[in-house]
């Protein structure tokens, strides 16, 4: 008994860094400053910056909020279940975390603040603008997108000079083109709901990342878009489990 008691403290002790480091991570560049991206999987994304934890689209499915983390801000996306999720979103909430939502969210997260396409804000340093996210193609049996336009966001974030374009669930939009100096793009791939390969193609080829990361892929082979980029060397693709 005496042994266990060290044991099981340990073990108490230890879960949360063993949990952290069960995924994969990148440092990315920036000047001013440490930035990682932990890959938690599908939409989930966990963004950390000068000790802020950014949490984004938490959900259940891909990760035990509880080990780890707790966020200063969480970004939602929109109100599906596997971007909304009240039980993921309560584990890594604390009081002053700042969630940041799509207006549809509302009703399910009081206390988020709602952020429309096209505003802008900065919370701790980091400058966060809601982008549209929606379905121009595909479409439900009743001709209703997936995702309409208006109510999603995505959200470009800005680390001082470092600017991570979070897509979110869309397709290849216009206002894409628009997009300027991203230096790292997270663009979705699951199918029928958001982008194939070659959307996200078309979209690389407007604002021309330094570099992409598939994500929210599911049964999409996220080799395809390295062999469509292959020509186009000044963008990096970057596979990572992100089913
Ligand atoms: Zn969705
Ligand atoms: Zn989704």
């Amino acid at each position: 008994m005496k042994k266990l008691v060290p044991a099981i403290l340990f073990i108490c002790l230890c879960l949360p860094t063993f949990a952290h480091a069960l995924y994969e991570k990148d440092v990315l560049d920036s000047a001013t400053g440490d930035l990682v991206a932990t890959f938690l999987g599908h939409g989930s994304l966990m963004l950390e910056f000068n000790k802020q934890v950014i949490q984004i689209d938490p959900w259940s499915q891909a990760a035990n909020y509880a080990f780890l983390p707790k966020a200063d801000i969480v970004l939602i996306t929109h109100n599906h279940p596997d971007h909304l999720d009240p039980v993921a979103l309560k584990k890594t909430r604390q009081p002053g975390t700042t969630v940041i939502i799509s207006e549809n969210c509302l009703s399910a997260v009081p206390g988020g603040q709602v952020m429309k396409n096209g505003e802008a804000r900065a919370i701790g340093g980091i400058g966060i603008m809601a982008l549209p996210a929606y379905n121009r193609v595909h479409l439900r049996d009743n001709g209703e997108p997936y995702h309409p336009k208006g109510e999603g966001n995505g959200y470009l974030l800005t680390f001082n000079e470092t600017r991570v374009y979070i897509a979110g669930d869309t397709e290849d939009i216009p206002e894409m083109d628009n997009l300027e100096d991203i230096d790292y793009a997270f663009l979705p791939m699951n199918l029928p709901y958001t982008m194939t390969p070659e959307m996200v193609f078309n979209a690389v080829l407007g604002f021309k990342p330094k570099v992409v990361y598939p994500y929210h892929y599911g049964d999409t082979d996220p080799t395809r878009l390295v062999e469509l980029l292959k020509d186009l060397p000044e963008v990096e693709v970057r596979i990572r489990r992100m089913k």
